[in-house]
C-alpha cells in the first residue's frame, strides 16, 4: 500500500497552493461584492489560473478541459478551500465546470448547450429543491406533463443558487408523481427566457449566498430537451453526487488547514498570564486533535475520490468523507474563533466568514441526520 500522492498531483498541489497564497489570500478580505467576485479579480484571476494551466481541470478532456482524476481535483479543491477570496458556491475561476448531465447530451443539444457553456457564452444553474421537496424530492410537485412534441411544466423551485444571470435551468420535474424518486422524476433543460418562467424571490443566506425562488407557469419545453430517459431524473441528478459530496468534504479540509495555520501561529505568539497559549495544555489538546482529524480526513477523502476513480465506491464512502470532513471544517473554524478572542469575531479576520461558510455545509448536499441514517442501515447490514 503506497500512501504517497502520484509525482504529478503532488507538483499539482504545488502549483495551486503557489496560486492560494500569492493571489487569493492577499486578496481575500476585500475581493466580493455581494456574492460574486468583483469582476477586475475574476478577470485577472482567470488569466493568472490560465497561465498556471489551472484551466477546466475537471472537464473531459475530450471536450477540451484536462479531465483530472477526483483523487487530483480533491487536492486542488483543498487547497482552493485554505481562502475565502471566491465565491463560497460555484465556478470559481477555473474555468467552466458543466455537470456530467450536459456531457451526456446527445449532440445537436449539446450544440445548443454544452459548448456555449464551455466557451464562456452561456451558463446554467440546477433547479430540484421546492418549498416541500429539500431532502425528500419525492415529494415534489412541479409537474412536467407530455403534450404532443412538448412537456407543459408548472411548479416552482427554490433556494437556487446562481438562476439570476444563468441562460438555462437543469431543472427536475415529476413525470410520474406516484413513483416520487423511484422513478418518477425527469430532468428537463429549460432556456430562463422561456413565456411562463420567472424569478420571484431571492433569498440571502448568512454566508453571503444568495438563491433564487423560481415560479413556472405552463412553462412549454419541446421534448428534445428531456435529459436521458423519462423517469430516470434521480439517476441523473445524482450521477454527480458523490463528486460533489467529496468536494464539499475538501472544503473542511481546506478550511482546517488553514485554522490549523493560523491557531499554530497565533498561540505562539499571544501570551496570557505570563505564558504563550500554546503552552496550555487547553489549547495543545484542542490542536492536537484537530491535526489528527485532519489527517484522518484527509486520509479519507483522498481513498474516497481514489474508489470514485477505480469506479469501486459505494454512495457510503462518500456519506462518510461529507460527514466527517464537513463537520471538522466547522469545528476548526470554531476552535480558530475561540483561540483569537474577539480579534477572530472581526470582519477584519477570514475566521467568521469560514466558521458562517463551514456551518451551511453541514445542510447543504445532503443533510448530515439523512446520511448517517442511510449508513447505519449499511453498517446494520454488515453486522446481521
Ligand atoms: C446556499 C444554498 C444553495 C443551494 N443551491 C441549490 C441549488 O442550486 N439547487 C437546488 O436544487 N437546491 C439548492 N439548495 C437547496 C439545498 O439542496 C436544500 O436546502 C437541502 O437539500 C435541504 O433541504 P431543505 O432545506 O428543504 O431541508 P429539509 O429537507 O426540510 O430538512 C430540514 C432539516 O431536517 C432534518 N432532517 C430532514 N430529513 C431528516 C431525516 N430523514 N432524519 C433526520 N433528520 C432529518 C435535517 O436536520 C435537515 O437539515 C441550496 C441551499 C443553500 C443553503
Amino acid at each position: 500500500m503506497d500512501f504517497e500522492l502520484p509525482e504529478e498531483i503532488r507538483l499539482l498541489r504545488d502549483t495551486v497552493r503557489k496560486f492560494v497564497d500569492r493571489e487569493l489570500i492577499p486578496i481575500e478580505m476585500h475581493s466580493m461584492e455581494g456574492p460574486e467576485l468583483k469582476p477586475e479579480y475574476k478577470k485577472s484571476l482567470e488569466a493568472k489560473a490560465r497561465e498556471m494551466g489551472l484551466w477546466q481541470l475537471d472537464t473531459p478532456a475530450e471536450f477540451g478541459g484536462q479531465g483530472l482524476s477526483l483523487l487530483a481535483l480533491a487536492v486542488v479543491w483543498e487547497e482552493v478551500h485554505r481562502s475565502i477570496a471566491l465565491p463560497n458556491r460555484g465556478d470559481g475561476v477555473f474555468g467552466p465546470s458543466p455537470r456530467p448531465i450536459l456531457l451526456r447530451l446527445p449532440e445537436p443539444m449539446k450544440q445548443k448547450y454544452l459548448y456555449p457553456l464551455l466557451r464562456g457564452e452561456k451558463s446554467a444553474a440546477f433547479a430540484q429543491t421546492e418549498p416541500e421537496a429539500g431532502s425528500d424530492p419525492g415529494r415534489m410537485k412541479t409537474r412536467a406533463v407530455r403534450q404532443g412534441d412538448h412537456y407543459i411544466i408548472n411548479g416552482y423551485k427554490r433556494f437556487i443558487s446562481h438562476a439570476k444571470g444563468s441562460d438555462f435551468l437543469q431543472l427536475v420535474a415529476a413525470t410520474d408523481p406516484e413513483k416520487g424518486s423511484r422513478g418518477g422524476l425527469s430532468v428537463f433543460i429549460v432556456d430562463m427566457d422561456s413565456k411562463g418562467l420567472s424569478i420571484v424571490r431571492e433569498n440571502h443566506h448568512m454566508m453571503g449566498d444568495v438563491t433564487y425562488e423560481i415560479a413556472l407557469d405552463d412553462v412549454r419545453v419541446p421534448v428534445e430537451n428531456l435529459v436521458g430517459e423519462e423517469g430516470q431524473g434521480m439517476r441523473e441528478a445524482q450521477s454527480w453526487i458523490s463528486r460533489n459530496r467529496v468536494h464539499q468534504a475538501t472544503h473542511g479540509l481546506g478550511v482546517t488547514q488553514r485554522c490549523l495555520e493560523m491557531i499554530g501561529k497565533y498561540a505562539q505568539q499571544r501570551v496570557t498570564f505570563g505564558e504563550p497559549l500554546s503552552k496550555r495544555q487547553a489549547v495543545q489538546f484542542a490542536v492536537a486533535d484537530l491535526y489528527t482529524k485532519y489527517q484522518t480526513g484527509q486520509l479519507l477523502t483522498h481513498r474516497t475520490a481514489w474508489k470514485v476513480d477505480k469506479g469501486i465506491a459505494s454512495r457510503h464512502d462518500a456519506y462518510m468523507c461529507k460527514i466527517f470532513c464537513t463537520e471538522l471544517g466547522f469545528e476548526a473554524a470554531d476552535r480558530c474563533m475561540q483561540f483569537h478572542g474577539a480579534m477572530g469575531l472581526t470582519d477584519e479576520m477570514p475566521i467568521e466568514a469560514m466558521w458562517r461558510r463551514s456551518r451551511s455545509y453541514l445542510i447543504t448536499g445532503g443533510p448530515a441526520e439523512i446520511m448517517r441514517a442511510t449508513l447505519a442501515r449499511e453498517v446494520f447490514k454488515l453486522y446481521q
